[in-house]
């Protein structure tokens, strides 16, 4: 058997996957398993985490992927991050089914395994405090030392890890450590920490419990109990494998299933941060409105910027699963959702930073409703009335009084044509009488030009515009990248994430003319605004009769370039 339509797998992952459903192991079932900390929202880290495990679930027939919150820290996790992780998995297009898992669901399990680990005599209570901790497990270059607690006998460990569970100990004043050895290498082996003393109330267990298992504790077994085959995680538990396999194998008859844990690279994505610690810095400090601010990669805040889950999806699919480091352009990423919304998105034409213009040869009281195209691609779009009136709006930098070479816009006595509309001739121009600024453009209209090249002369400039007198007015909200240098974290001079904000990340556009029609706007809908980029409502500030949009993105990578903006 192999993966669908019998193509090679696409990645080192599948291929172990593979030769595993080949030679039957587990009985040729597979399932993985995405295991969020509910400590803050995902991010499009999560997202290649989330493709790759749902992702083979949804691939092979006998295979299915759980969701699991591994909420072993219950001080960071809260209810809100439980709600949104789920809401952001299933937006991304993926079901757990029946599988949602806690952690916590395990706990007195857990306990018991501590026990027959206390009862092995592979593992101990320590009384040492977290400062000798640290100094008795040494360092990378340097052995550990032995607790002096190390060979307390088992009955003693049990009376106290029964103790310390009962609540007759104060907060961090025992620990319960595996046995393994101080000396290894791996200072994951150390002797890890398994069990620590914490009164802290938890949102699933409540106050059931003044001890909590560790990470490491908690994983392999949680992966094993639910009869996880392949564990697949991001390269920095490479280190943390040996424990992984020592702690199955130290509870095989009571558990008796051993998933492999694999490893491959973490998404890092250039001018933004991805570290949940350092989201939450950013979201606490107010350098961005909340978790779903459209300037972050976190899955709330792309949904909101008018990413799109296949564009997110695609992406995933792009960037690959490999061990080797996975350090990704923002222009893939944008490349994505373009790609999805120059065939998905209808068209609209919306006028940011205007100038009136004049058509001198029209009545003041002309109104030619113009029936367009929504899509120029595809007729299934259908159409849309536009009305064009004497006086219109087009983009200031459509028209140049002192043209470079080679512009294709509107100078004067040039023309160019309207989008969907007539070729217009600037006569004139009008200033304000104090700045000199030019405030209106006198055109005239060719009448014989709608649909309809006009004879023996070549206009190749075409330009958006929106009626005057007849339009809509929103807010536009234009983002940039959020920090100004590729590595944010990477502060080798000194200094922090902080210092490489980029100030100038959003742009506030007020009350500028839109086309009328985009007053049903829908949320969840997303436009090309013609020539400007790829627009969507905004799910927070936008409301009926006060139309806020988000650029989510330009038309073109202007990055590329190496110019700041589109
Ligand atoms: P952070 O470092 O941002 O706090 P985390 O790894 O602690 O992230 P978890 O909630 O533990 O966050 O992550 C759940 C799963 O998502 C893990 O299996 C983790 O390996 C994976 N994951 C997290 N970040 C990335 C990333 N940047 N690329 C790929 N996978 C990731
Ligand atoms: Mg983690």
């Amino acid at each position: 058997m192999s993966g669908p339509d019998d193509k090679k797998p696409i990645d080192f992952i599948r291929t172990i996957i593979e030769q595993d459903i080949e030679r039957n192991l587990n009985g040729g079932r597979v399932v993985t398993r995405f295991p969020p900390e509910p400590n803050g929202m995902l991010h499009i880290g999560h997202a290649k985490s989330i493709c790759l495990n749902f992702g083979i679930a949804a691939q092979y027939s006998n295979a299915r992927c759980h969701l699991r919150f591994d909420d072993t820290n219950p001080e960071k996790e809260e209810m809100a991050y439980i709600h949104s992780i789920q809401e952001d998995v299933r937006w991304l297009g993926f079901d757990w089914g029946s599988h949602l898992y806690f952690a916590s669901d395990y706990f007195e399990r857990l306990y018991e395994l501590a026990e027959v680990l206390i009862h092995k005599g592979m593992a101990y209570v320590c009384s040492l405090c977290a400062e000798d901790m640290r100094t008795y497990r040494g360092t990378l270059t340097q052995p550990g030392q032995e607790s002096p607690y190390r060979n307390r006998s088992v009955a003693e460990n049990l009376a106290m890890f029964r103790a310390m569970r009962a609540g007759e100990y104060p907060d961090g004043s025992h620990t319960l450590r595996a046995k393994i050895s101080m000396a290894s290498p791996n200072i994951n082996m150390r002797d890890p920490t398994l069990y620590r003393i914490r009164r802290a109330h938890h949102h699933q267990t409540k106050d059931a419990w003044c001890i909590y298992p560790t990470y490491d504790y908690t994983h392999c077994i949680s992966d094993a109990l639910e009869g996880i085959t392949h564990s697949l995680c991001t390269l920095e538990f490479e280190d943390h494998r040996p424990l992984y396999d020592w702690i199955l194998d130290q509870l095989k008859e009571e558990i008796g299933c051993h998933p492999q844990q694999i490893e491959f690279s973490r998404l890092e994505l250039e001018f933004t941060v991805m570290s949940k610690r350092i989201l939450t810095t950013l979201v606490q400090q107010r350098h961005v409105s909340g978790w779903d601010d459209p300037r972050l990669p976190t899955i709330a805040g792309l949904r909101r910027r008018g990413y799109t889950p296949a564009s997110i999806r695609n992406f995933c699919s792009l960037i690959g699963i490999t061990k080797a480091p996975n350090h990704v352009e923002m222009a893939l990423l944008e490349n994505c959702l373009r790609e999805d919304l120059e065939i998905n998105a209808p068209r609209a034409m919306a006028v940011l930073d205007p100038l009136r213009v004049v058509l001198e040869n029209l009545p003041e009281d002309h109104l030619e409703e113009l029936i367009v195209a929504n899509h120029s691609q595809s007729e299934a779009f259908g159409t849309r009335m536009v009305p064009l009136t004497r006086e219109i709006f087009i983009e200031r930098d459509d028209f140049a009084e002192n043209p470079p070479k080679g512009y294709k816009r509107l100078v004067l006595g040039g023309e160019v044509r309207l989008r969907h509309a007539y070729v217009i001739r600037c006569e004139r121009v009008t200033r304000n009488p104090q700045t000199q600024a030019i405030e209106t453009l006198h055109c005239q209209v060719d009448w014989a030009t709608m649909n309809k090249a006009p004879e023996g002369r070549k206009v190749k400039g075409v330009i958006h515009w929106v009626s005057a007198q007849r339009h809509g007015k929103a807010h536009v909200h234009l983002y940039d990248r959020l920090f100004s240098v590729p590595q944010p974290t990477d502060n080798k001079g000194g200094g922090t994430f902080l210092d490489h904000i980029n100030p100038g990340s959003l742009t506030v556009l007020e009350d500028r003319p839109v086309e009328e029609s985009l007053a049903r706007a829908q949320l969840g809908e997303h436009f090309q605004f013609e020539r400007l980029g790829y627009f969507c409502l905004d799910s927070r500030d936008s409301k009926p009769g006060h139309l806020v949009f988000n650029r989510s993105v330009s038309l073109r990578d202007s990055w590329a370039k190496g110019e700041k903006k589109a």
